[in-house]
Parts: C-alpha cells; sequence; structure tokens
C-alpha cells in the first residue's frame, strides 16, 4: 500500500469507498507527508514503544507510527473508516484498530494488554470538537501515559501553556502543569488538511512528570476547587467556592484558608498559581480536621 500522506492517494481512498466527511466527528485528515513525519519524530518513537493513536482516520499517519514502533493501537469511532483502514493498514503486523469511542477506553488495561503494565506513549491528530475532555481523561490516568504528542488548535495549545493571571488561563493550564511538562513542538497550516479546518493548529508535546510537582493531600479535591474558580471568573474566588454545587466549605472557612496563604480575601481564582491551589486545597482540607 502506498503511503497516503498526499492530497492525490488520500482523494483516491475516499472516492473508492465513496466516504463522506463527518463533521461530527471533527474529521479533518492530514495530507501532508512532512509534517506527518515532524510529529511523529517530536513524539520520539522508538521501537521499544507502544503507541495509542486517537482517530486514525483512514491511517496516515498510522502508516509512519508503525514503521517506527513497536506496536500500534489506534482506536476510531467511525465504523466506516474500519474497512478502509483494514486495507491502508495490510502491510504492517504491529498494528491493532479498535472501533471505539477512546473516552471509553481504559488506558490501564491498554498498558497491561500491550505494554506489561509500562507507560504507553499517545499520538493523535485530535477532533477538535473534545480536545479537552479527551486530554483530561489522558492526563489523569497518569501512570499508563509516558508523553501525549498531540494536534489541537492553537488557541488550545497556548491554553495549555498559560500563566497565572493571563486571559488563557483556566483549568487546563493547571491540569497540563499538575501532570506533565509541555511543549509546543510545531505550528500546522490549514492547507495540510482535508478538508480544510477554520483554525490554525499547534503539535504540542506533553512529557508526564515522575513526581508530582506540589504536595497536596487530595489531588481530586484540589480539581473541584480549581473548577469552581474558573466556572464563575469574574467573581472572587470566596465566591466562586461557596456557590459550587460540588464542594461544601463555608464562607468563614474559605477567607480562613485564603489567609492561611497569605492571600486578600478579595483575589480571583484566576491570579493562583498551581501551587498555591494546592496549598489552599490543604489548608481547606486541614483546617476542617
Ligand atoms: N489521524 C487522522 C489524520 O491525521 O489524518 C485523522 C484525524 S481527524 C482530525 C480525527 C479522527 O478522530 C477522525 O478519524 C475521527 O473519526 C476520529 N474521532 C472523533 N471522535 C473520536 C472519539 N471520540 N474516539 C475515537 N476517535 C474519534
Amino acid at each position: 500500500m502506498a503511503y497516503l500522506a498526499s492530497p492525490s492517494a488520500t482523494l483516491e481512498i475516499i472516492k473508492k469507498y465513496d466516504f463522506a466527511f463527518q463533521k461530527k466527528f471533527g474529521q479533518n485528515f492530514l495530507i501532508d507527508a512532512n509534517i506527518v513525519s515532524s510529529i511523529v519524530e517530536a513524539a520520539d518513537i522508538t521501537k521499544d514503544d507502544v503507541v495509542l493513536e486517537i482517530g486514525p482516520g483512514i491511517g496516515t499517519m498510522t502508516q509512519y507510527l508503525c514503521e517506527s514502533a513497536k506496536q500500534v493501537i489506534a482506536v476510531e469511532i467511525d465504523k466506516m473508516l474500519i474497512p478502509i483502514l483494514s486495507e491502508t493498514l495490510a502491510d504492517y503486523d504491529n498494528v491493532e484498530v479498535i472501533n471505539k469511542d477512546v473516552l471509553k477506553l481504559d488506558l490501564e488495561e491498554i498498558a497491561n494488554k500491550y505494554n506489561e503494565g509500562k507507560p504507553i506513549k499517545v499520538v493523535a491528530n485530535l477532533p477538535y470538537y473534545i480536545t479537552t475532555p479527551i486530554v483530561m481523561e489522558l492526563l489523569s490516568g497518569k501512570t499508563s501515559i509516558d508523553s501525549i504528542t498531540i494536534m489541537v488548535q492553537k488557541e488550545v495549545a497556548e491554553r495549555m501553556q498559560a500563566n497565572p493571571g493571563t486571559k488563557d488561563y483556566g483549568a487546563l493550564s493547571l491540569a497540563v502543569s499538575y501532570y506533565a511538562t509541555a511543549k509546543v513542538m510545531l505550528t500546522v497550516a490549514a492547507n495540510c488538511f482535508m478538508p480544510r479546518p477554520n483554525v490554525d493548529s499547534s503539535v504540542i508535546k506533553l512529557t508526564a512528570h515522575n513526581e508530582s510537582p506540589v504536595d497536596v493531600v487530595d489531588d481530586k479535591e484540589m480539581f473541584k476547587i480549581i473548577r469552581a474558580s474558573f466556572n464563575q471568573r469574574r467573581k472572587t474566588l470566596v465566591n466562586g467556592l461557596k456557590n459550587s454545587a460540588d464542594l461544601s466549605y463555608s464562607k468563614e472557612e474559605i477567607v480562613d484558608a485564603i489567609n492561611a496563604i497569605g492571600k486578600d480575601e478579595r483575589i480571583r481564582g484566576e491570579k493562583l498559581s498551581l501551587e498555591e491551589f494546592a496549598m489552599l486545597t490543604n489548608a481547606l482540607i486541614n483546617n476542617r480536621g
């Protein structure tokens, strides 16, 4: 099978199978061989690696991944693509295609089944309509993941790397910095895809931390606090936490905890760093005893 990473090879397959692009699945296929090899290079894949590819499409990047990795697991939601992938990946015996929604995938089971429980690498040109849920799911399954190299909207890559106090800073920035180190590897123009998306894209690599960068007694509680702080961005931190249905702290407990970490009670959540959210969580939990 010839490589698919060109407009002509992609069109040939699309026509042969009378395939109709599904907007609801975020289908924008890569048609540029240089970009595909740069993504695989950025992911630093070797013959020791088990790779999970989310959304292989017609198998354009999967072909390159199969040549670099020990084993590729490609999870694709669209059943119309499964017969196409059987043809385009027929030359490779180290790939397994799973017809499933990636959000329903058990990452630990994949790591156990294919990599003796050792962390796997994730590589994907992500469907943009569910980037954040997928990234949050992958990050919180941290013990099963070594690194995540993904194409996302340029704005989402900026949110992932944003600093406290900036307009892009939010729960996603904090989740990324808690679990991983983020680095933008390349930016990709819309004409590298078929059909062209309306946005610019970036490839970002998230490398999982070996050790947590902050000490927090309960990280699930910290993320509830973080979400509550950003749900009502215009409100003060006290009001955001007090009004959250997921939390049960009184105004007095919240003010005490904010003061205990040396902050003014009128502060907004968007000003706090990851370390300060960890300290705030510890103060709220410890004050309760
Ligand atoms: N990897 C291919 C490429 O680069 O040419 C396709 C990328 S396209 C942006 C996103 C792919 O993810 C599509 O094939 C789409 O059907 C698939 N997809 C969308 N939602 C999914 C989900 N929840 N689980 C698994 N795959 C999904």
